[in-house]
């Protein structure tokens, strides 16, 4: 039996992978070893309990007690904190999810990673803040990974059969998130409600918001570039509203590779699921006809400055994604509390990075993993000055 772990099993891709390995047969079908979770740990316990998980994981330890009540006489083991989804990384698996949302989430699968692992890598901030690391760490260990982000899994069923070198161009479609219509200075004042309401996706709060803002196709830019190797002037962002064509591979003789398919990861999902085969998914079948047209228009860089700042982290690479990461976590968190605007968020990376690259080596590669979250601490905490002094100015 396949072994099987999850890391971020109670969010909106935890969800969609258990809805998954539901109707794939469950407790029957895989041997599931870890799951892990936040605060909600009456989900996490009845996901553990369906599919008689070895253990489950809480990254606080102050919901172990509940973690442990509920999962009372299942015979299923309960552990807390950081050191313990660590610990639940090291537990040896054919296939682990990586769907943590945020930083949190890189050092889980570079540990799953030494056991040779195959990790569906949902959490993309892995591959901005470490991308070499992660990449080599895979291939020292003969480990896989298999993206999951939609434009990413897009891209590599495009590549099937193809030769990495013969590729010109891939372009990243953007939905351009809630606010995409709106005027420029009205945009400025989005609240985050107004940030929240995605056309196209169902996704968890945080990286909703950033779809409206745009620094998940900046995160997504850089995750391209780690990922399949292409330099960033190969790399192209579209706005297509429909969210239908999740990413196009362009050819030197001049093909297009489109990946079309209905806006549910579950698509995604299950395709590194089944990788390299294909399962029948449960996913709407798109009716062209009904549909009629399918539309396009250039990202405006005055709208989207997040575009511009992961043109010059790639630039500078080495710790630039780490520290570029961690300040637009920083921003969001700011800007969900209520202390900056929507637009500030944008401002508080950028003055981040301008800190950041006067007093240290932004372009320094890191060694290991300890650099990457030395940076990642130190730029929030830079981050943390900037939300600030903006906040201050805004409200004064
Ligand atoms: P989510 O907020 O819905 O869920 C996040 C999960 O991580 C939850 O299980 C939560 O308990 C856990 N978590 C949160 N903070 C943690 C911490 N500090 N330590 C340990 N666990 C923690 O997020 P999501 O939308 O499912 O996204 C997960 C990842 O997948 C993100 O990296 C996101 O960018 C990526 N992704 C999501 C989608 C989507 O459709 N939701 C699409 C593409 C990529
Ligand atoms: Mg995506």
């Amino acid at each position: 039996m396949r072994r099987i772990s999850m890391f971020g099993a109670t969010g909106s891709i935890g969800e969609s992978t258990f809805d998954l390995l539901m109707r794939q047969g469950g407790a029957a079908a895989f041997h599931t070893v870890a799951l892990t979770g936040g605060r909600n740990v009456a989900r996490l316990a009845e996901m553990a309990r369906a599919l008689r998980a070895e253990v489950a994981v809480t990254a606080y330890d102050d919901c172990l007690p509940d973690l442990r009540a509920a999962l009372a006489g299942s015979g299923i083991a309960a552990t807390a904190g950081p050191q313990a989804l660590l610990e639940a990384a090291d537990r040896p698996a054919d296939w682990i999810m990586s769907a943590i949302v945020g930083a949190a989430g890189l050092a889980p699968g570079f540990h799953a990673l030494r056991h040779g692992t195959t990790l569906a890598l949902a959490n993309k901030e892995s591959l901005v803040t470490a991308g070499p690391l992660l990449m080599a760490e895979a291939a020292r260990h003969g480990a896989r990974i298999l993206p999951v982000d939609s434009e990413h899994s897009a891209i590599f069923q495009a590549l099937v059969g193809e030769d990495i070198a013969a590729v010109e161009r891939i372009v990243l479609t953007a939905s351009g998130g809630a606010l995409r219509d709106w005027p420029l200075d009205r945009l400025a004042r989005a609240t985050v409600a107004e940030a929240l309401a995605h056309p196209n996706w169902a996704m968890g709060q945080r990286i909703t918001i950033d779809s409206a803002s745009m620094f998940n196709k900046a995160l997504e830019v850089i995750e391209t570039r780690e990922y399949f190797g292409v330099t960033p002037d190969q790399i192209e962002v579209i706005i297509h509203p429909e969210s239908l064509i999740h990413s196009m591979v362009g050819y030197r003789d001049g093909a297009m590779m489109a990946h079309l398919g209905a806006a549910d990861m579950r698509h995604a999902i299950g395709y590194a699921l089944n990788w390299p085969e294909r399962a029948d998914l449960p996913v709407a079948r798109l009716d062209f006809a009904a549909l009629g047209q399918l539309t396009f228009r250039a990202p405006d860089e005055a709208r989207y400055p997040a575009l511009r700042l992961a043109r010059e982290v790639m630039a500078t690479r080495g710790l630039a994604g780490a520290a570029f990461n961690a300040a637009k976590e920083i921003a969001l968190d700011h800007f969900i509390g209520g202390g900056i605007g929507f637009a500030d968020m944008a401002a508080v990376v950028d003055a981040t990075l301008a800190a950041l690259s006067h007093r240290n080596s932004l372009g320094n590669a890191p060694m290991g993993l300890e650099d990457v979250l030395a940076m990642d601490h130190l730029a929030r905490q830079e981050a943390g000055i900037a939300a600030r002094a903006i906040g201050t100015r805004r409200a004064g």
